[in-house]
């Protein structure tokens, strides 16, 4: 019997501000049973794209990222928050469903040609996969695809990916 991955994810009315209803994915996490299958959708679908590098944003894009990256035989990247790598960074800014932010990754992180898949937890706006775009494409990098657990369709986040090949695992 396939899993339904809704039944793992939480909503949490009025987090991070007021209006927001946050989709948390902690419990599918935690569970075994859900946390395989999920990763297992997303390398079924990134596989035949043949990606080099897997490019994952703090914190949840992380988990997901580096186990899809494992299950793939690809490496993982990290985009993080402004201060936190150690190295020569390239950085983009965006706008989000709650404000802005900015993301870095290393100036080194991505060859050029590299195959790279942008995955996160959440697709809502679109602006941070947008800015993880800049990036990989900043540094010469080809994205092959952009990978989400979650698609808030309401926020047409897909319309700012135009030309990219998108896809979600469930969709609100
Ligand atoms: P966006 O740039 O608007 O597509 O926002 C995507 C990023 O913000 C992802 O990293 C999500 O983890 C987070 N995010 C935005 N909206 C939500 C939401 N309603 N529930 C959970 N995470 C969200």
């Amino acid at each position: 019997m396939t899993l339904d991955l809704r039944d793992r994810v939480t909503d949490v009315p009025d987090f991070p501000t007021e209006g927001i209803i946050f989709k948390d994915v902690m419990p599918l996490i935690a569970d075994p049973e859900y946390f395989a299958e999920s990763i297992s959708l997303l390398a079924e679908w990134a596989r035949p794209r043949e990606p080099d590098l897997i490019l994952g944003a703090e914190a949840r894009g992380f988990i997901f990222g580096a186990a899809l990256a494992y299950e793939l035989g690809a490496g993982f990247i990290a985009a993080r928050k402004p201060g936190r790598l150690p190295r020569e960074t390239v950085e983009a800014t965006y706008a989000l469903e709650y404000g802005t932010d900015s993301l870095q990754i290393h100036r080194d992180a991505v060859a050029p040609g590299a195959r790279v898949i942008v995955l996160d937890d959440v697709l809502a706006t679109g602006g941070t996969a947008r800015a993880k775009v800049e990036l990989v494409e900043g540094l010469g990098g080809v994205v092959v695809g952009l990978l989400f657990v979650i698609e808030l369709s309401f926020l047409s986040g897909r319309e700012r990916l135009n030309g990219y090949d998108v896809h979600s695992l469930i969709q609100y």
